[in-house]
């Protein structure tokens, strides 16, 4: 237990950035199967401009190459923000339907000066009591399809911790089903399972699969939905 202490205290720090310790050798050992690519639709505030979203991409495929993954940007729309907290923009993502042939979909959300005004408010809370109030992104738990990040940050605070990279690359593990955990392990073996579903009869020959957090397998994009037409 102790060996781990200094991974615990570097993940507490971290929280919503690191997704978990790479485990190189074993990640070798795995065999992730052929390349294949992913649509991701992406809705972006006014803000953020064609190259970060090029930038963000290709950081995030970076990582995605290790598991001959790749995801593709499709511009959805422009749009101004939905609500002010996470949660009224992953709510606004749940009442879409993944159009455009999208696998997934991701929200980059801008910097306001409402935005700016709460950073600064919420910087005392955060030197004095470690607390993060903000947060960076987040993806639903219920069909792992939809998310969204904070795309521009450039306060003090932030980007001693994260960047708008890193969290993209944190969320993208998310939308591919992985939860938090101390090694990477269990993702691998989640992102491979994703993979093998490709050969799934069942599955809808143009879309990207899923296994969601907890372990439900989304084969369809119709099935994205099936949660929010319960009403
Ligand atoms: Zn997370």
């Amino acid at each position: 237990m102790l060996k781990l202490l200094p991974y615990l205290i570097i993940l507490t720090l971290f929280q919503c950035t690191t997704i978990g310790f790479h485990e190189t050798k074993i990640r070798e050992g795995i065999s992730f199967g052929e390349n294949t690519n992913f649509r991701v639709c992406v809705l972006r505030e006014p803000d953020i401009t064609t190259k970060e979203t090029e930038e963000l991409f290709s950081a995030w495929n970076e990582e995605l190459s290790l598991y001959n993954l790749k995801a593709e940007p499709i511009l959805l729309d422009v749009i101004e923000r939905p609500g002010f907290w996470g949660t009224d923009i992953l709510g606004y993502l749940m009442s879409l339907p993944l159009t455009k042939d999208c696998d997934r979909l991701v929200y980059l959300k801008g910097r306001t000066w409402g935005d700016i005004t709460f950073e600064v408010l919420t910087l005392g809370l955060f030197v004095g009591v470690g607390l993060k109030l903000e947060v960076q992104g987040a993806v639903e738990g219920q069909t792992n399809t939809r998310g969204y990040i904070k795309a521009k940050y450039i306060s003090t605070i932030q980007i001693l911790f994260t960047s708008p990279k890193s969290t993209l690359i944190h969320e993208g593990y998310h939308l591919l089903g992985c939860g938090h955990q101390l090694f990477m392990k269990e993702c691998y073996e989640k992102i491979r399972n994703v993979k093998l579903l490709l050969t799934d009869q069942s599955r809808d020959p143009n879309f990207f699969p899923v296994i969601t957090t907890t372990g439900k397998k989304i084969l369809t994009r119709e099935e994205t939905l099936i949660y929010f037409n319960k009403d």
